[in-house]
């Protein structure tokens, strides 16, 4: 009799071993194609930032640039467009050395870091 529910426990623990064991491989493999999934949306996560920063930079360069132009096409006018005397119209045309400073140094700098 003892020897009996010894034999029926057993077989049932042997049961409940293999139902979780079971669960364990479905647990496994459901974590497996979580962690692939995870592992694609990173990616694509990072390349779709480096596409948004890309694109700023960009739209910030043309940025730069056209207040350059802007700075250059007032100075070919006759105005100073350096900061202590910006504005103000350059007499008899003369070259201003903080102008030229700005106006060709930034676009030195900007040549440099492209
Ligand atoms: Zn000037």
């Amino acid at each position: 009799m003892v020897q009996k529910d010894y034999f029926q426990e057993f077989e049932k623990l042997l049961a409940q071993a293999k139902d979780l064991n079971a669960k364990i491989k479905d647990m496994q493999e459901g974590l497996s194609s979580i962690l692939v999934e995870n592992a694609e949306l990173k990616i694509e996560n990072d390349n779709l930032r480096n596409k948004l920063n890309n694109k700023n930079s960009a739209k910030a360069n043309d940025d730069v640039s056209q207040a350059h132009q802007n700075l250059e096409k007032l100075y070919s006018q006759g105005y100073h467009v350096c900061t202590p005397m910006y504005g103000s119209h350059r007499k008899d045309n003369e070259e201003c050395a903080f102008c030229l400073g700005i106006i060709y140094g930034r676009s030195d700098n900007k040549s440099k870091v492209n």
